[in-house]
């Protein structure tokens, strides 16, 4: 069976994110950028299920500049075996990248195509489920475990107050959650290798996606700076400030 893996390039969780002086966009100049975390999660899920026999292929994909090349390398190195850039020098609305990877899976063929519950950039939270829908496939999201048996997927999801488990024919659209597993390290060695392994460039054209954008961002607002606090002498002052400062009582 082979796998699908969907990636995308975003700032790094650790970054303190800056918005431009015109409030236009978050400002990209400079700023470390990497693997999504929650498709980092969906490369090891699916490098797991190849290591246990379940997969026969990994292949991972992203939309967007060259750039993106350095998150699909490393996705190389932490196991996936090839890789597809379908270039772009916009960025891609979920729509747009779930109608890239609708045509891809086409092609591909792919038992279970796996994507991140969400990016940490635009938090949209959309793609997976654009692209079952797209595709007429069975879905799971947020998915905390993956057990694949013979033609069905049985995928255990967080839901509020518990665990639900849901069992899907494949193929089968899966989106990951934090605690599906815990991404290894790439190795020196690996890293190495992957710079051998194949990376195809498609253009979008070509697959007969248009990615025009059909969303237009008005502003982006950091978040209010924090206000400074202040010591109270006591039980007293604290109620008197609650209720003549802050009106909150
Ligand atoms: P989103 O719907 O933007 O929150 O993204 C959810 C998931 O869709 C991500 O974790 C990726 O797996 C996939 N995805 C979103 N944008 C891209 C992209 N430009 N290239 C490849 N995969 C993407």
């Amino acid at each position: 069976m082979k796998v699908l893996v969907a990636v995308k390039r975003v700032i790094d969780y650790n970054v303190k994110v800056r918005v431009k002086a015109d409030h236009s966009d978050v400002d990209l100049a400079n700023v470390k950028m990497a693997l999504n975390p929650f498709c980092e999660i969906a490369v090891e899920e699916a490098v797991r299920l190849k290591e246990k026999g379940v997969a026969s292929e990994v292949v991972v994909v992203s939309i967007g500049p060259k750039a993106v090349q350095e998150q699909l390398r490393t996705a190389l190195a932490l196991g996936a075996d090839r890789a597809i850039q379908v270039e772009t020098e916009q960025s891609p609305e979920p729509l747009g990248v779930a109608k890239v990877l609708h045509k891809l899976v086409e092609q591909e063929q792919p038992g279970l195509i796996i994507l991140g519950k969400q990016s940490i950039d635009g938090d949209n939270n959309q793609t997976g489920q654009m692209l079952a829908a797209l595709a007429n496939l069975p879905q799971a999201t947020f998915a905390s475990e993956v057990v694949v048996e013979a033609e069905q997927v049985k995928v255990t999801r967080e839901v509020d107050g518990g665990l639900q488990t849901l069992a899907l024919q494949l193929p089968a659209v899966i989106t990951t959650d934090l605690r599906l597993n815990e991404p290894r390290y790439a190795s020196l060695p690996n890293i190495m290798k992957a710079k051998k392994k194949p990376l195809e460039v498609v253009n979008p054209a070509d697959l007969g996606v248009d990615l025009s954008p059909r969303i237009r961002q008005l502003k982006v607002t950091p978040p209010a700076e924090r206000q400074g606090g202040v010591k109270v002498a006591n039980v007293a002052e604290l109620v008197d400030k609650l209720k003549n400062e802050a009106k909150v009582l």
